[in-house]
């Protein structure tokens, strides 16, 4: 009576592992078993990673450490023995924030925490004084318009999710001075930290004049509020000298390992290496940089040379302009029919989750697969939507497979702020990432097929 249960159970139990484990993918477990090894018996990746931060600090788009950040990675990359190791020239914008303050004057004068807006202009030396409006969505403020003529913006709106509140950073000034605003101030943008402003893009429209444009903590934000509610009288100095010089060099990062069959053809994983001037630009993105960087190194230390090219790339100036990601577009446009697959990492290096990823279902499958080398890491998860800010202009104009690197922890707590330092990541949190990079990125570029041709 047994014999016939147990077999029955066998049979499923096998029909279901191989339509989780096909064949192909048996030649690729000693593989990622070595990569995971060797990445989680080391530290080198968050070595690295607080080395430039330590070094350069922050390497805003046009400043001093951001280039020579930029040469140490090249020099750097010649120590690990990447191929074709160059730097790609990009003009970028050069946004100086300068010396900045929000001094309140009434109902009693104290200096206030505030961080300027990327691409904000300045107020000029003597300050905007004005009374602040505090003012909870675009509804509210298209509501008291009549009162906002002359007075300073505050968009008192609590962080939902970074796509639904970033447009009051993006938006806010342009929008406050349509009805005669002076200044705009936002809640930051973020979960409430410990009083932390969080700065960021902001993005004037072309027919409405500029007005300066800053950030304060979610907790003088309510502050503000409840004063207002009260009836009291909020007035403020704002002081900033931000302003735009020439644009100025700076340059992409590229260093490979040229595939042993098909060289032409190429797996691009990278984040950008530029931040703002605020921290250390650890996690946004110098962690994203190094964690894909040293997933290449992993395979250049094991001899892991795959059947494609595997390349990263550092962008410069994703963060006020974008400039890094749509020159690689327009420098490697003959090119982009080879990329195979498009990687970027810039959600932060906290635990490794698996993958975002964009791409034919035959591909996703492929992806899916894969993935299910990184159990070890609790990163076998493929979700939808892969992409990135840097990968996008060169995915969109050569319809490229493309992934993000997902990691779970609170990123946008952090994200843009003086917090951005080095102690918020572990070694073993740069390990596990880059050995989960490192698989997947190694796996794809040695398929017998191409990603993308599956049936
Ligand atoms: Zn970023």
């Amino acid at each position: 009576m047994r014999k016939p249960i147990l077999l029955v159970l066998f049979a499923s139990l096998s029909l279901s592992a191989a339509a989780q484990s096909p064949n192909w993918l048996e030649a690729y477990r000693a593989p990622a078993a070595k990569l995971i090894a060797a990445s989680q018996g080391s530290d080198f990746a968050w070595q690295r990673l607080a080395e430039v931060t330590d070094l350069y600090g922050h390497r805003l788009s046009g400043s001093v450490g951001l280039e020579r950040a930029i040469d140490w990675a090249v020099a750097e990359m010649k120590k690990d023995g990447l191929d074709k190791i160059r730097k790609e020239r990009v003009m970028v914008p050069k946004w100086v924030r300068g010396r900045e303050s929000l001094d309140l004057l009434e109902p009693v004068p104290q200096p206030l925490v505030m961080l300027g807006l990327g691409n904000s202009v300045g107020t000029g030396p003597a300050g905007i004084t004005a009374d602040v409006i505090v003012i909870r969505n675009f509804e509210d403020l298209d509501k008291r318009a009549a009162d906002v003529k002359g007075k300073i913006v505050l968009f008192n709106v609590p962080f939902t999710n970074y796509g639904e509140t970033v447009q009051y950073r993006t938006t806010g000034p342009s929008r406050a001075v349509r009805h005669g605003a002076v200044a705009m101030l936002v809640r930051a943008v973020g979960p409430t930290g410990l009083r932390t402003p969080h700065t960021g893009s902001t993005t004037y429209a072309a027919d409405a004049p500029k007005i300066p444009a800053a950030a304060i903590p979610a907790e003088d934000a309510d502050r503000f509020q409840r004063l207002q509610n009260r009836g009291v009288r909020i007035r403020v100095t704002l002081t900033m000298e931000a302003r735009f010089e020439a644009d100025a060099e700076s340059f992409n990062v590229v260093g490979e390992l040229t595939g042993r069959e098909l060289p032409n053809e190429v797996v691009v994983m990278g984040g950008h290496w530029d931040s703002w001037d605020v921290g250390v630009g650890a996690t946004d993105d110098g962690g994203g940089c190094v964690v894909t960087w040293e997933a290449l190194r992993l395979m250049k230390t094991l001899g892991l040379r795959p059947r494609r090219t595997v390349r990263v790339v550092l962008w410069t100036n994703e963060e006020n302009g974008l400039r890094g990601g749509n020159a690689y577009r327009d420098q490697h446009m003959a090119e982009l029919k080879n990329h195979v697959l498009m990687l970027e990492s810039d959600g932060g290096v906290f635990d490794p989750a698996g993958f975002g990823f964009t791409g034919p279902d035959g591909a996703r499958r492929t992806v899916t697969a894969i993935a299910s080398l990184l159990t070890s890491l609790g990163a076998s998860k493929i979700e939808a939507g892969g992409g990135g800010a840097d990968i996008g202009p060169s995915v969109t104009a050569g319809g490229i497979p493309s992934m993000s690197h997902l990691v779970s922890g609170n990123y946008f707590l952090i994200h843009h702020t003086p917090a951005d330092t080095m102690d918020r990541i572990t070694p073993k949190q740069m390990a596990d990432n880059a050995a989960a990079i490192a698989v997947m990125a190694y796996t794809v570029a040695d398929l017998p097929w191409r990603l993308g041709t599956e049936k």
